[in-house]
Protein backbone atom coordinates (compact mmCIF):
# COMPACT_ATOMS: atom_id res chain seq x y z
CA UNK A 1 0.00 0.00 0.00
CA UNK A 2 1.22 3.59 -0.80
CA UNK A 3 1.56 6.78 1.18
CA UNK A 4 -0.70 8.32 -0.61
CA UNK A 5 -3.48 5.65 -0.42
CA UNK A 6 -6.83 7.62 -0.04
CA UNK A 7 -9.25 4.94 0.50
CA UNK A 8 -9.26 1.18 1.20
CA UNK A 9 -12.40 -1.27 0.32
CA UNK A 10 -12.32 -5.09 1.85
CA UNK A 11 -13.37 -7.76 -0.95
CA UNK A 12 -14.04 -11.35 -0.56
CA UNK A 13 -12.49 -11.84 -3.88
CA UNK A 14 -10.61 -9.20 -6.14
CA UNK A 15 -10.15 -10.78 -9.67
CA UNK A 16 -7.86 -9.80 -11.81
CA UNK A 17 -8.88 -8.51 -15.80
CA UNK A 18 -11.51 -8.04 -17.46
CA UNK A 19 -10.92 -9.88 -20.30
CA UNK A 20 -12.58 -13.58 -21.59
CA UNK A 21 -10.94 -15.18 -17.63
CA UNK A 22 -12.13 -12.49 -15.51
CA UNK A 23 -15.69 -11.67 -16.90
CA UNK A 24 -16.26 -15.61 -17.06
CA UNK A 25 -14.77 -15.28 -13.49
CA UNK A 26 -17.34 -12.57 -12.36
CA UNK A 27 -20.63 -14.68 -13.93
CA UNK A 28 -19.52 -17.99 -11.59
CA UNK A 29 -18.74 -16.25 -9.25
CA UNK A 30 -22.02 -14.35 -8.81
CA UNK A 31 -24.23 -17.63 -10.23
CA UNK A 32 -22.62 -20.10 -8.27
CA UNK A 33 -21.82 -18.38 -4.84
CA UNK A 34 -24.53 -15.16 -4.66
CA UNK A 35 -23.49 -12.93 -1.96
CA UNK A 36 -19.40 -13.40 -2.48
CA UNK A 37 -18.20 -9.88 -2.33
CA UNK A 38 -15.88 -8.91 -5.28
CA UNK A 39 -14.57 -7.07 -7.74
CA UNK A 40 -12.85 -6.98 -10.90
CA UNK A 41 -10.31 -4.73 -11.36
CA UNK A 42 -8.83 -3.95 -15.07
CA UNK A 43 -6.66 -1.44 -16.30
CA UNK A 44 -7.63 -1.45 -19.72
CA UNK A 45 -11.05 1.35 -20.00
CA UNK A 46 -13.11 -1.47 -21.50
CA UNK A 47 -14.05 -5.16 -21.05
CA UNK A 48 -12.39 -7.89 -23.90
CA UNK A 49 -8.65 -7.86 -22.94
CA UNK A 50 -7.01 -9.46 -25.65
CA UNK A 51 -9.76 -8.55 -27.70
CA UNK A 52 -9.66 -4.69 -27.41
CA UNK A 53 -5.71 -4.60 -27.28
CA UNK A 54 -5.56 -6.11 -30.30
CA UNK A 55 -6.75 -3.87 -33.68
CA UNK A 56 -5.24 -4.99 -36.40
CA UNK A 57 -6.41 -5.62 -39.86
CA UNK A 58 -8.30 -8.94 -39.79
CA UNK A 59 -8.45 -9.32 -35.67
CA UNK A 60 -10.12 -12.38 -35.32
CA UNK A 61 -9.68 -15.49 -33.45
CA UNK A 62 -7.59 -18.89 -34.55
CA UNK A 63 -9.96 -21.35 -32.64
CA UNK A 64 -14.07 -21.88 -32.57
CA UNK A 65 -16.00 -19.82 -30.90
CA UNK A 66 -17.81 -22.78 -29.89
CA UNK A 67 -15.38 -23.58 -27.40
CA UNK A 68 -13.67 -20.54 -27.08
CA UNK A 69 -17.07 -19.08 -25.74
CA UNK A 70 -18.42 -19.98 -22.47
CA UNK A 71 -20.07 -23.07 -22.05
CA UNK A 72 -22.91 -20.91 -20.13
CA UNK A 73 -23.94 -18.91 -23.28
CA UNK A 74 -24.65 -20.17 -26.36
CA UNK A 75 -22.00 -18.50 -29.78
CA UNK A 76 -24.57 -18.68 -33.06
CA UNK A 77 -22.27 -17.64 -35.40
CA UNK A 78 -20.00 -18.79 -37.36
CA UNK A 79 -17.12 -20.73 -35.70
CA UNK A 80 -13.97 -18.42 -36.45
CA UNK A 81 -14.92 -14.61 -35.17
CA UNK A 82 -13.81 -11.22 -35.16
CA UNK A 83 -12.64 -9.66 -32.40
CA UNK A 84 -15.32 -7.11 -32.87
CA UNK A 85 -18.13 -10.13 -32.63
CA UNK A 86 -16.22 -11.47 -29.64
CA UNK A 87 -16.51 -8.26 -27.75
CA UNK A 88 -20.62 -8.41 -28.33
CA UNK A 89 -21.03 -11.47 -27.13
CA UNK A 90 -18.74 -10.87 -23.54
CA UNK A 91 -20.69 -7.72 -23.32
CA UNK A 92 -24.10 -9.56 -23.69
CA UNK A 93 -22.85 -11.71 -20.69
CA UNK A 94 -21.80 -8.64 -18.80
CA UNK A 95 -25.45 -7.60 -19.32
CA UNK A 96 -27.33 -10.39 -19.17
CA UNK A 97 -26.23 -10.66 -15.57
CA UNK A 98 -25.55 -7.68 -14.49
CA UNK A 99 -21.64 -7.70 -14.06
CA UNK A 100 -21.41 -3.77 -14.71
CA UNK A 101 -20.87 -2.50 -11.53
CA UNK A 102 -18.76 -5.13 -10.70
CA UNK A 103 -16.08 -3.80 -12.62
CA UNK A 104 -13.32 -1.08 -12.18
CA UNK A 105 -11.56 -0.05 -15.32
CA UNK A 106 -9.04 1.77 -15.26
CA UNK A 107 -7.55 0.48 -12.18
CA UNK A 108 -3.64 -0.62 -12.79
CA UNK A 109 -2.99 -2.71 -9.91
CA UNK A 110 0.53 -2.49 -9.37
CA UNK A 111 1.75 -4.28 -6.17
CA UNK A 112 -0.01 -7.01 -4.00
CA UNK A 113 1.46 -8.33 -0.39
CA UNK A 114 0.64 -11.00 1.40
CA UNK A 115 0.09 -10.85 5.06
CA UNK A 116 0.07 -14.01 7.29
CA UNK A 117 -0.68 -11.83 10.13
CA UNK A 118 -3.76 -9.95 8.62
CA UNK A 119 -4.74 -13.51 6.49
CA UNK A 120 -5.73 -11.57 3.25
CA UNK A 121 -4.13 -9.52 0.43
CA UNK A 122 -3.64 -5.74 0.31
CA UNK A 123 -3.15 -4.43 -3.18
CA UNK A 124 -1.74 -1.36 -4.51
CA UNK A 125 -4.04 0.27 -7.50
CA UNK A 126 -3.31 3.29 -9.68
CA UNK A 127 -6.28 4.69 -10.97
CA UNK A 128 -5.45 5.78 -14.65
CA UNK A 129 -7.99 7.79 -15.07
CA UNK A 130 -7.67 10.32 -11.93
CA UNK A 131 -4.51 9.29 -11.15
CA UNK A 132 -5.25 8.04 -7.77
CA UNK A 133 -3.40 5.62 -5.63
CA UNK A 134 -6.28 3.53 -3.80
CA UNK A 135 -5.87 0.52 -1.94
CA UNK A 136 -7.98 -2.86 -1.80
CA UNK A 137 -7.79 -5.37 0.02
CA UNK A 138 -8.96 -9.03 -0.28
CA UNK A 139 -9.09 -12.82 1.65
CA UNK A 140 -8.71 -14.49 -2.44
CA UNK A 141 -6.84 -13.19 -5.13
CA UNK A 142 -8.15 -14.87 -8.50
CA UNK A 143 -5.80 -13.85 -11.32
CA UNK A 144 -7.01 -13.27 -14.62
CA UNK A 145 -4.10 -11.35 -16.02
CA UNK A 146 -3.39 -13.67 -19.03
CA UNK A 147 -0.11 -14.46 -20.34
CA UNK A 148 1.38 -11.29 -22.13
CA UNK A 149 2.20 -7.84 -21.73
CA UNK A 150 -0.28 -6.21 -23.20
CA UNK A 151 1.85 -2.78 -23.55
CA UNK A 152 3.73 -3.63 -26.15
CA UNK A 153 4.35 -7.10 -28.16
CA UNK A 154 7.96 -8.69 -28.49
CA UNK A 155 9.82 -7.62 -31.74
CA UNK A 156 13.32 -9.00 -31.81
CA UNK A 157 16.29 -6.52 -33.16
CA UNK A 158 17.30 -7.08 -36.60
CA UNK A 159 20.53 -5.23 -37.94
CA UNK A 160 19.79 -1.61 -39.73
CA UNK A 161 16.43 -1.40 -37.86
CA UNK A 162 16.55 2.03 -37.11
CA UNK A 163 17.68 3.09 -40.82
CA UNK A 164 14.22 1.63 -42.57
CA UNK A 165 12.37 5.08 -44.07
CA UNK A 166 8.98 3.64 -42.89
CA UNK A 167 6.59 2.52 -40.54
CA UNK A 168 8.03 -0.55 -37.96
CA UNK A 169 4.52 -1.83 -36.52
CA UNK A 170 3.88 -4.15 -34.02
CA UNK A 171 0.22 -5.71 -34.78
CA UNK A 172 -0.46 -5.49 -30.36
CA UNK A 173 -0.07 -1.73 -31.15
CA UNK A 174 -1.57 -1.28 -34.48
CA UNK A 175 -1.95 2.71 -35.58
CA UNK A 176 -5.15 3.36 -36.59
CA UNK A 177 -3.94 5.57 -39.00
CA UNK A 178 -1.86 3.30 -41.31
CA UNK A 179 -2.13 3.70 -45.00
CA UNK A 180 -0.93 0.76 -46.72
CA UNK A 181 -2.93 0.98 -50.12
CA UNK A 182 -1.00 0.73 -52.47
CA UNK A 183 2.30 -0.06 -50.92
CA UNK A 184 4.72 -3.24 -50.78
CA UNK A 185 3.93 -4.85 -47.00
CA UNK A 186 6.70 -7.21 -45.59
CA UNK A 187 4.79 -9.18 -42.34
CA UNK A 188 7.78 -10.88 -40.46
CA UNK A 189 6.39 -13.96 -38.29
CA UNK A 190 4.26 -17.32 -39.57
CA UNK A 191 1.67 -17.52 -36.79
CA UNK A 192 -1.69 -17.23 -36.66
CA UNK A 193 -1.53 -12.90 -36.64
CA UNK A 194 0.71 -13.14 -39.66
CA UNK A 195 -1.49 -15.65 -41.28
CA UNK A 196 -4.70 -13.60 -40.23
CA UNK A 197 -3.19 -9.89 -41.01
CA UNK A 198 -2.10 -10.85 -44.93
CA UNK A 199 -5.13 -11.83 -46.33
CA UNK A 200 -6.90 -9.04 -45.08
CA UNK A 201 -4.15 -6.06 -46.01
CA UNK A 202 -3.45 -8.19 -49.52
CA UNK A 203 -5.98 -6.75 -51.88
CA UNK A 204 -5.21 -3.22 -51.05
CA UNK A 205 -1.67 -3.29 -50.97
CA UNK A 206 0.79 -3.46 -54.01
CA UNK A 207 2.04 -6.54 -52.71
CA UNK A 208 2.22 -8.19 -49.36
CA UNK A 209 5.31 -10.92 -48.27
CA UNK A 210 4.62 -13.46 -45.46
CA UNK A 211 8.48 -13.65 -44.20
CA UNK A 212 8.86 -16.47 -42.00
CA UNK A 213 12.30 -17.94 -40.59
CA UNK A 214 10.50 -20.90 -40.68
CA UNK A 215 7.26 -22.73 -41.60
CA UNK A 216 4.21 -23.12 -39.69
CA UNK A 217 1.07 -25.85 -39.93
CA UNK A 218 -2.33 -24.72 -40.56
CA UNK A 219 -5.67 -25.75 -40.91
CA UNK A 220 -8.05 -24.62 -43.28
CA UNK A 221 -11.71 -24.89 -44.55
CA UNK A 222 -15.07 -23.31 -44.63
CA UNK A 223 -16.11 -21.23 -41.58
CA UNK A 224 -18.82 -22.63 -40.55
CA UNK A 225 -19.31 -25.74 -38.80
CA UNK A 226 -21.39 -28.50 -40.15
CA UNK A 227 -23.27 -29.97 -37.01
CA UNK A 228 -24.37 -26.51 -36.01
CA UNK A 229 -25.66 -26.36 -39.45
CA UNK A 230 -27.58 -29.53 -39.28
CA UNK A 231 -28.79 -28.74 -35.79
CA UNK A 232 -30.08 -25.19 -36.71
CA UNK A 233 -32.05 -26.66 -39.75
CA UNK A 234 -33.70 -28.64 -37.19
CA UNK A 235 -34.47 -25.84 -35.08
CA UNK A 236 -32.77 -27.40 -32.44
CA UNK A 237 -32.48 -25.28 -29.20
CA UNK A 238 -29.50 -22.94 -29.33
CA UNK A 239 -28.85 -24.35 -25.90
CA UNK A 240 -28.60 -27.77 -27.41
CA UNK A 241 -27.04 -27.08 -30.61
CA UNK A 242 -24.40 -24.99 -28.62
CA UNK A 243 -23.76 -28.00 -26.14
CA UNK A 244 -23.60 -31.02 -28.94
CA UNK A 245 -21.58 -28.83 -31.28
CA UNK A 246 -19.10 -28.20 -28.09
CA UNK A 247 -19.25 -32.30 -27.77
CA UNK A 248 -18.24 -33.08 -31.01
CA UNK A 249 -15.55 -30.39 -31.80
CA UNK A 250 -13.82 -31.12 -28.61
CA UNK A 251 -13.96 -35.07 -29.37
CA UNK A 252 -12.85 -34.22 -32.66
CA UNK A 253 -9.80 -32.56 -31.18
CA UNK A 254 -9.09 -34.87 -28.98
CA UNK A 255 -8.79 -37.44 -32.25
CA UNK A 256 -6.84 -34.92 -33.72
CA UNK A 257 -4.31 -34.56 -31.04
CA UNK A 258 -3.67 -38.30 -30.66
CA UNK A 259 -3.76 -39.17 -34.40
CA UNK A 260 -0.67 -35.73 -34.52
CA UNK A 261 1.66 -37.93 -32.10
CA UNK A 262 1.14 -41.50 -32.96
CA UNK A 263 0.23 -40.93 -37.08
CA UNK A 264 1.92 -37.33 -37.62
CA UNK A 265 2.09 -37.79 -41.31
CA UNK A 266 -1.49 -38.60 -42.27
CA UNK A 267 -2.19 -35.59 -40.06
CA UNK A 268 0.34 -33.58 -41.94
CA UNK A 269 -1.21 -35.11 -45.14
CA UNK A 270 -4.72 -34.13 -44.08
CA UNK A 271 -3.62 -30.47 -43.32
CA UNK A 272 -1.85 -30.09 -47.09
CA UNK A 273 -5.01 -31.80 -48.88
CA UNK A 274 -7.00 -28.76 -47.57
CA UNK A 275 -4.19 -26.09 -48.12
CA UNK A 276 -4.72 -27.68 -52.09
CA UNK A 277 -8.20 -26.86 -52.32
CA UNK A 278 -7.23 -23.13 -52.21
CA UNK A 279 -3.38 -23.30 -53.36
CA UNK A 280 -4.06 -26.10 -56.24
CA UNK A 281 -3.25 -29.75 -56.18
CA UNK A 282 0.35 -29.26 -57.54
CA UNK A 283 1.50 -26.09 -55.00
CA UNK A 284 4.84 -27.83 -53.76
CA UNK A 285 4.19 -27.14 -49.89
CA UNK A 286 8.24 -27.44 -49.09
CA UNK A 287 9.77 -25.15 -48.18
CA UNK A 288 6.93 -22.57 -46.79
CA UNK A 289 4.37 -25.05 -45.13
CA UNK A 290 6.63 -27.98 -43.79
CA UNK A 291 7.76 -27.36 -40.73
CA UNK A 292 10.32 -29.32 -38.66
CA UNK A 293 8.16 -30.44 -35.99
CA UNK A 294 5.35 -32.81 -35.67
CA UNK A 295 1.73 -31.17 -36.28
CA UNK A 296 0.25 -30.11 -32.81
CA UNK A 297 3.49 -29.51 -31.21
CA UNK A 298 2.44 -25.59 -31.66
CA UNK A 299 -0.76 -24.39 -31.71
CA UNK A 300 -2.82 -24.90 -35.37
CA UNK A 301 -4.38 -22.08 -36.20
CA UNK A 302 -7.40 -22.24 -38.59
CA UNK A 303 -7.37 -20.41 -41.48
CA UNK A 304 -11.16 -19.85 -42.21
CA UNK A 305 -12.18 -19.99 -46.24
CA UNK A 306 -8.50 -20.84 -46.61
CA UNK A 307 -8.24 -16.96 -46.84
CA UNK A 308 -4.19 -16.47 -46.64
CA UNK A 309 -3.77 -19.49 -49.33
CA UNK A 310 -6.69 -17.92 -51.88
CA UNK A 311 -4.91 -14.61 -51.25
CA UNK A 312 -0.97 -16.49 -52.12
CA UNK A 313 -2.93 -18.24 -55.14
CA UNK A 314 -4.09 -14.70 -56.24
CA UNK A 315 -0.33 -13.38 -55.96
CA UNK A 316 -1.91 -10.95 -54.21
CA UNK A 317 0.58 -11.98 -51.21
CA UNK A 318 3.74 -14.40 -51.07
CA UNK A 319 5.42 -16.36 -48.63
CA UNK A 320 9.59 -16.28 -48.22
CA UNK A 321 11.36 -18.38 -45.61
CA UNK A 322 14.38 -17.34 -45.22
CA UNK A 323 16.65 -16.11 -42.24
CA UNK A 324 16.99 -11.79 -42.42
CA UNK A 325 20.33 -10.36 -43.03
CA UNK A 326 19.85 -6.86 -42.44
CA UNK A 327 17.27 -4.33 -42.64
CA UNK A 328 17.82 -1.23 -45.26
CA UNK A 329 16.21 1.87 -46.28
CA UNK A 330 13.72 0.42 -48.37
CA UNK A 331 13.47 -3.12 -47.31
CA UNK A 332 15.02 -6.50 -46.50
CA UNK A 333 18.18 -8.27 -46.96
CA UNK A 334 17.59 -12.09 -46.65
CA UNK A 335 20.67 -14.82 -46.07
CA UNK A 336 20.19 -16.15 -49.34
CA UNK A 337 21.22 -12.82 -50.83
CA UNK A 338 17.32 -12.18 -51.83
CA UNK A 339 15.88 -8.13 -51.36
CA UNK A 340 12.39 -7.84 -50.12
CA UNK A 341 11.22 -4.01 -50.96
CA UNK A 342 9.25 -2.60 -47.93
CA UNK A 343 7.43 0.83 -47.52
CA UNK A 344 5.86 -1.08 -44.60
CA UNK A 345 7.43 -3.85 -41.39
CA UNK A 346 4.88 -5.59 -39.71
CA UNK A 347 6.62 -7.14 -37.10
CA UNK A 348 4.19 -10.09 -35.99
CA UNK A 349 6.79 -11.50 -34.03
CA UNK A 350 4.83 -12.22 -30.99
CA UNK A 351 4.46 -11.30 -27.11
CA UNK A 352 6.56 -10.92 -24.03
CA UNK A 353 5.53 -13.08 -21.59
CA UNK A 354 3.79 -11.42 -18.56
CA UNK A 355 4.20 -13.07 -15.18
CA UNK A 356 1.13 -12.30 -12.62
CA UNK A 357 0.53 -9.06 -14.55
CA UNK A 358 3.77 -7.50 -13.63
CA UNK A 359 2.30 -6.79 -10.19
CA UNK A 360 5.38 -6.98 -7.72
CA UNK A 361 4.25 -9.70 -5.27
CA UNK A 362 5.51 -10.24 -1.97
CA UNK A 363 5.09 -12.81 0.62
CA UNK A 364 4.99 -11.56 4.19
CA UNK A 365 7.21 -8.82 3.40
CA UNK A 366 9.41 -11.05 1.35
CA UNK A 367 9.49 -10.27 -2.74
CA UNK A 368 8.14 -13.67 -4.52
CA UNK A 369 10.03 -15.21 -6.88
CA UNK A 370 7.05 -17.21 -9.09
CA UNK A 371 9.83 -19.33 -10.86
CA UNK A 372 10.64 -20.83 -6.78
CA UNK A 373 7.47 -22.05 -6.70
CA UNK A 374 5.72 -25.54 -8.15
CA UNK A 375 2.53 -25.87 -9.26
CA UNK A 376 -0.80 -27.10 -7.95
CA UNK A 377 -2.61 -28.66 -10.88
CA UNK A 378 -1.58 -25.47 -12.95
CA UNK A 379 -3.71 -23.31 -10.60
CA UNK A 380 -2.38 -22.43 -7.45
CA UNK A 381 1.18 -22.33 -6.63
CA UNK A 382 3.55 -23.69 -3.67
CA UNK A 383 3.77 -20.14 -1.27
CA UNK A 384 1.30 -18.71 -2.57
CA UNK A 385 -1.77 -18.55 -0.27
CA UNK A 386 -4.95 -17.87 -1.07
CA UNK A 387 -4.21 -17.01 -4.75
CA UNK A 388 -5.48 -18.96 -8.35
CA UNK A 389 -4.17 -18.39 -11.78
CA UNK A 390 -6.29 -18.66 -15.03
CA UNK A 391 -3.87 -20.33 -17.82
CA UNK A 392 -5.89 -21.59 -20.27
CA UNK A 393 -5.13 -24.48 -22.73
CA UNK A 394 -2.99 -24.03 -26.09
CA UNK A 395 -4.50 -26.88 -27.98
CA UNK A 396 -8.43 -26.37 -27.05
CA UNK A 397 -9.80 -23.17 -26.39
CA UNK A 398 -8.88 -21.35 -23.42
CA UNK A 399 -12.41 -21.04 -22.15
CA UNK A 400 -12.49 -24.41 -21.48
CA UNK A 401 -10.47 -24.03 -18.59
CA UNK A 402 -11.80 -20.18 -17.79
CA UNK A 403 -15.33 -22.41 -17.12
CA UNK A 404 -13.43 -25.18 -15.03
CA UNK A 405 -11.28 -23.39 -12.74
CA UNK A 406 -14.17 -21.37 -11.81
CA UNK A 407 -16.23 -24.43 -10.59
CA UNK A 408 -13.04 -24.94 -8.94
CA UNK A 409 -12.75 -21.84 -7.06
CA UNK A 410 -16.79 -22.06 -6.17
CA UNK A 411 -15.66 -25.65 -4.36
CA UNK A 412 -12.74 -24.78 -2.90
CA UNK A 413 -14.50 -21.88 -1.46
CA UNK A 414 -17.17 -23.57 -0.27
CA UNK A 415 -14.69 -25.86 0.83
CA UNK A 416 -13.23 -23.16 3.32
CA UNK A 417 -16.38 -21.74 4.16
CA UNK A 418 -16.79 -25.66 5.59
CA UNK A 419 -13.62 -26.08 7.42
CA UNK A 420 -13.78 -22.43 9.05
CA UNK A 421 -10.68 -21.61 7.23
CA UNK A 422 -9.35 -18.34 5.73
CA UNK A 423 -6.11 -19.50 4.30
CA UNK A 424 -5.46 -22.11 2.28
CA UNK A 425 -1.89 -22.51 0.79
CA UNK A 426 -0.21 -25.47 -1.49
CA UNK A 427 2.39 -27.45 0.30
CA UNK A 428 4.41 -30.10 -1.16
CA UNK A 429 4.28 -33.15 2.01
CA UNK A 430 7.09 -33.81 3.44
CA UNK A 431 7.47 -37.41 1.60
CA UNK A 432 7.53 -35.51 -1.51
CA UNK A 433 9.95 -32.78 -1.06
CA UNK A 434 12.96 -34.60 -3.16
CA UNK A 435 10.37 -34.82 -5.83
CA UNK A 436 12.00 -34.10 -9.14
CA UNK A 437 11.17 -31.01 -10.54
CA UNK A 438 10.22 -29.84 -14.20
CA UNK A 439 9.43 -26.74 -16.31
CA UNK A 440 6.04 -24.99 -16.27
CA UNK A 441 5.28 -26.49 -19.92
CA UNK A 442 7.59 -29.39 -21.38
CA UNK A 443 9.53 -27.90 -24.71
CA UNK A 444 9.21 -31.36 -26.10
CA UNK A 445 5.43 -30.93 -26.18
CA UNK A 446 4.83 -27.49 -26.49
CA UNK A 447 7.27 -24.94 -27.42
CA UNK A 448 6.41 -21.48 -28.98
CA UNK A 449 8.42 -18.57 -28.63
CA UNK A 450 7.06 -16.99 -25.84
CA UNK A 451 7.12 -19.77 -23.61
CA UNK A 452 10.52 -20.64 -23.98
CA UNK A 453 11.98 -16.90 -23.52
CA UNK A 454 9.76 -17.08 -20.41
CA UNK A 455 10.11 -20.39 -18.84
CA UNK A 456 12.85 -19.05 -16.66
CA UNK A 457 10.29 -17.37 -15.01
CA UNK A 458 7.18 -19.61 -14.97
CA UNK A 459 6.41 -21.87 -11.80
CA UNK A 460 7.90 -25.29 -11.86
CA UNK A 461 5.83 -28.78 -12.04
CA UNK A 462 6.26 -31.72 -10.28
CA UNK A 463 6.13 -35.78 -11.51
CA UNK A 464 3.07 -36.53 -10.34
CA UNK A 465 -0.47 -35.24 -9.34
CA UNK A 466 -1.53 -32.62 -7.72
CA UNK A 467 1.63 -31.21 -9.05
CA UNK A 468 1.71 -31.62 -12.58
CA UNK A 469 -0.02 -29.13 -15.16
CA UNK A 470 -1.23 -30.33 -17.62
CA UNK A 471 -1.86 -28.66 -20.50
CA UNK A 472 -4.51 -31.70 -20.90
CA UNK A 473 -8.32 -30.45 -21.39
CA UNK A 474 -9.23 -34.01 -21.65
CA UNK A 475 -7.55 -35.15 -18.55
CA UNK A 476 -8.16 -32.02 -16.53
CA UNK A 477 -12.37 -32.34 -17.50
CA UNK A 478 -12.41 -35.59 -15.33
CA UNK A 479 -9.65 -35.31 -13.09
CA UNK A 480 -10.16 -31.77 -11.37
CA UNK A 481 -13.87 -31.78 -10.62
CA UNK A 482 -13.02 -35.10 -8.28
CA UNK A 483 -9.56 -33.81 -7.45
CA UNK A 484 -9.04 -34.20 -3.66
CA UNK A 485 -9.20 -31.67 -0.96
CA UNK A 486 -8.08 -33.21 1.40
CA UNK A 487 -4.78 -35.65 0.65
CA UNK A 488 -2.69 -32.95 2.58
CA UNK A 489 -1.16 -31.37 -0.59
CA UNK A 490 -3.31 -27.90 0.73
CA UNK A 491 -2.83 -26.25 3.63
CA UNK A 492 -6.01 -25.08 5.14
CA UNK A 493 -5.74 -22.83 8.13
C1 LIG B 1 -4.48 -12.12 -31.33
C2 LIG B 1 -4.78 -13.25 -30.43
C3 LIG B 1 -5.71 -14.22 -30.81
C4 LIG B 1 -6.00 -15.28 -29.95
N1 LIG B 1 -6.92 -16.20 -30.37
C5 LIG B 1 -7.23 -17.22 -29.53
C6 LIG B 1 -8.20 -18.18 -29.91
O1 LIG B 1 -8.78 -18.13 -30.98
N2 LIG B 1 -8.48 -19.18 -29.05
C7 LIG B 1 -7.86 -19.29 -27.84
O2 LIG B 1 -8.15 -20.22 -27.09
N3 LIG B 1 -6.94 -18.38 -27.46
C8 LIG B 1 -6.62 -17.36 -28.26
N4 LIG B 1 -5.67 -16.45 -27.87
C9 LIG B 1 -5.10 -16.52 -26.55
C10 LIG B 1 -5.90 -15.51 -25.71
O3 LIG B 1 -5.10 -14.52 -25.23
C11 LIG B 1 -6.67 -16.18 -24.66
O4 LIG B 1 -7.43 -17.20 -25.20
C12 LIG B 1 -7.64 -15.29 -23.89
O5 LIG B 1 -8.19 -14.25 -24.64
C13 LIG B 1 -6.94 -14.78 -22.70
O6 LIG B 1 -7.93 -14.23 -21.89
P1 LIG B 1 -7.61 -13.71 -20.46
O7 LIG B 1 -8.85 -13.04 -19.98
O8 LIG B 1 -7.07 -14.82 -19.61
O9 LIG B 1 -6.41 -12.68 -20.63
P2 LIG B 1 -6.32 -11.35 -21.49
O10 LIG B 1 -7.19 -11.37 -22.67
O11 LIG B 1 -4.87 -11.14 -21.69
O12 LIG B 1 -6.91 -10.23 -20.52
C14 LIG B 1 -6.27 -9.88 -19.33
C15 LIG B 1 -6.68 -8.49 -18.92
O13 LIG B 1 -6.07 -8.20 -17.67
C16 LIG B 1 -5.54 -6.90 -17.69
N5 LIG B 1 -4.43 -6.80 -16.73
C17 LIG B 1 -3.24 -7.45 -16.79
N6 LIG B 1 -2.45 -7.09 -15.75
C18 LIG B 1 -3.17 -6.20 -15.02
C19 LIG B 1 -2.87 -5.45 -13.84
N7 LIG B 1 -1.70 -5.56 -13.22
N8 LIG B 1 -3.83 -4.62 -13.36
C20 LIG B 1 -5.03 -4.51 -13.98
N9 LIG B 1 -5.35 -5.19 -15.11
C21 LIG B 1 -4.43 -6.03 -15.63
C22 LIG B 1 -5.08 -6.72 -19.13
O14 LIG B 1 -4.95 -5.39 -19.52
C23 LIG B 1 -6.20 -7.44 -19.89
O15 LIG B 1 -7.23 -6.56 -20.23
C24 LIG B 1 -5.36 -15.38 -28.70
C25 LIG B 1 -4.41 -14.42 -28.33
C26 LIG B 1 -4.13 -13.38 -29.18
C27 LIG B 1 -3.13 -12.35 -28.74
Amino acid sequence: MTDTATAVEHLDVVIVGAGISGVGGAYHLTTQRPGTNFVVLENQESFGGTWITHTYPGIRSDSDLHTFGYRFKPWTGVPIASAEEILTYMGEVIDENELASHIRYQHQIDTAEWSSADRRWTLGVRRLDTGEHVAFTCNFLWMCQGYYRHSAGYTPEWPGMDRFDGPVVHPQLWPDDLEYEGKNVVVIGSGATAATIVPAMAAKTSHITMLQRSPTYFAAGRNENEVAVMLRELDIDEEWVHEIVRRKILFDQSQIAEAAVYFPEMVKDELYGRMREYLGDDYDMEPHFAPSYRPWQQRLAFVPDGDLFQAIAAGEASVVTDEIETVTETGIELASGETLDADIIVTATGFDLNVLGDIAFTIDDEPLTFHDTVTWRGAMFTGIPNMLWVFGYFRASWTLRVDMLADFMVRLLNEMDQRGASVVVPEIPAADADMPLAPWVDPENFNPGYIMRGLHLMPRQGDKQPWIHTQDYWLDKDELPQAPLDDGSLRFS
